[in-house]
């Protein structure tokens, strides 16, 4: 992309230096930038050592207003009304900001669009916009204040999503309607206040193309100065009904594209390019890095509201991940010989729900006395869908990460403790039977009061009982349930 520059280096820290000849100035005028082209067809930008300062005016560099540098090269802006060049002589003429994104070298195109970005800000940022008095330039730091009133005033980057919505193989293209860009795009917008980035992917997706859309997932982001925005990728999978209804205003055009149909686009410049051509070359999407697990876990329940539990006795679990060697293990307990439930069985850390707690606090809770660890190594990531438990009451599971966890357990409650591999999971399929509930009436049971009397045909409730037989120990029921719905979704 346009910022990748290497093997140059962009300093961006405010150090303002005296000007030497060799250091690069930028003009900005109406929209467009002072350029000009080398004997290789490179794009150049005036030097220092070009100015023709005005006979008895202002001396040059006092003209310049420190921008940033690229590796030893400084880069100034030139104040914008100073008529220090005569832009049609030597060959420099003024040209749209479109030419740097097809221009070479790529640091002096990605130089050039971020000094505009600040040139915008400088040029739209003369007066205080609280008091009405004329700016003056911090000469510390990278800041306007106010002598007036003290109001700071910062540069403005304004935030934005890129939002690669997919489904399957397929990945949803669009074009703008009416805009200069006549080329592929996807979903955009700039975030609103109060807004996270994830709501603001789901809120443009709704917005442009009318689809719900799930399992969002931050890719990378860019600085796109010739907007002013900071622009943030997503990935995210369409949520039901695939079928398009296009805001026509936004959008000219919205498609959903396989693969196999996307043609080569130039990712060296543009975030929009580079996440159409890395979804490209994704071969197998359900590959997740084990440094990926929990932004993948925070992306696949987000926004999800876990229900309330309506019986009084409900339960609360907590599955950690622990990574080990590069990869996530999810930790179980063997429960204690000498506990009146469940003796020696497997189960996640947890219990009941105390009156006045929420489900989570009560993950926390017993994870943190069951484990001896403090709340703040458990790292909740996400709600969970409840299950029922063995007496019909729900369990509340959440996963969640475990912090530097030193093996510790409390002997009352926990006999040991053991940890499975994900990738276990991945390579070892459940064994999964199936059980009725059946409902037996109690000895005062007023049969007279329902249809059929003692014939009732009471409801039979077919269960599935999921074993997996690892390594360490057998895991079956409600443990195990929760097991499989958690790595069913992940
Ligand atoms: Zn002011």
């Amino acid at each position: 992309m346009i910022q990748d520059i290497m093997p140059k280096r962009f300093y961006n820290q405010y150090c303002p230096k005296d000007p030497e000849p060799r250091d690069t100035v930028f003009f900005f005028r109406e929209g467009k930038i002072l350029a000009g082209t080398d004997e290789h067809g490179f794009i150049r930008f005036p030097e220092v050592k070009d100015l023709h300062p005005e006979e008895g005016g202002e001396p040059a560099d006092r003209l310049l207003r420190y921008l940033f540098r690229i590796d030893e090269r400084a880069c100034y802006l030139c104040e914008p009304d100073s008529d220090l060049m005569a832009e049609e002589a030597e060959g420099w003429q003024y040209h749209p900001l479109r030419l740097l994104r097809k221009s070479k070298p790529k640091e002096a195109c990605f130089a050039a669009m971020t000094a505009w970005h600040l040139y915008v800000w400088y040029r739209d940022n003369r007066c205080c916009g609280r008091c009405g008095k004329a700016l003056v330039h911090d000469p510390g730091e990278r800041l306007l204040v106010c002598p007036s009133c003290g109001n700071h005033v910062y540069p403005r980057i304004s935030p934005a999503v890129i939002v690669g919505v997919t489904d399957q193989d397929r990945i949803l293209m669009t074009r703008y309607a009416g805009r200069e860009h006549k080329g592929n795009a996807l979903i955009a917008g700039f975030c609103e206040i109060g807004e996270t980035a994830e709501e603001t992917v789901r809120r443009e997706v709704m917005e442009e193309v009318g689809l719900k859309v799930k399992n969002i997932r931050y890719y990378k982001s860019q600085p796109w100065g010739f907007a002013g925005d900071l622009l943030m990728g997503y990935y995210c999978e369409v949520d039901g009904d695939r079928s398009v209804r296009l805001d026509e205003d936004e959008l000219e055009s919205a498609r959903w594209v396989s693969r196999s149909e996307i043609g080569d686009e130039p990712a060296h410049v543009s975030l929009t390019a580079d996440m159409i051509m890395h979804f490209k070359r994704e071969v197998s999407a359900g590959q997740t890095e084990a440094a990926d697990i929990p932004a993948h876990i925070r992306g696949t329940w987000y926004g999800h509201t876990p229900g309330i539990p309506d019986s009084r006795e409900a339960y609360a679990v907590v599955i950690p991940l622990i990574e080990r060697e590069g990869e996530y293990h999810i930790l179980f307990e063997q429960r204690a010989a000498g506990l009146s439930r469940q003796p020696g069985e497997v189960c996640f850390p947890g219990g009941r729900i105390e009156t006045g707690e929420s489900p989570e606090e009560a993950g926390l809770r017993e994870t943190a006395e069951e484990l001896l660890v403090d709340t703040d190594q458990i790292e909740i990531l996400s709600a969970l869908d409840a299950q029922m438990g063995p007496s019909g009451a729900p369990v509340w599971p959440f996963a969640a990460v475990l912090h530097e966890y030193r093996d510790t357990f409390s002997e009352d409650e926990v006999a040991r403790v053991f940890t499975i591999p994900l990738s276990w999971f991945g390579e070892n399929s459940p064994r999964r039977c199936k059980t009725e509930l059946v409902t037996r009436p109690g000895e005062d049971f007023p049969y007279e009061l329902i249809p059929g009397g003692r014939e009732y045909p009471f409801r039979r409730k077919k269960q599935e009982v999921i074993f997996y037989e690892t390594p360490e120990a057998v895991i079956w029921g409600v443990t195990a349930k929760i097991t499989d719905e958690f790595l069913k979704k992940l």
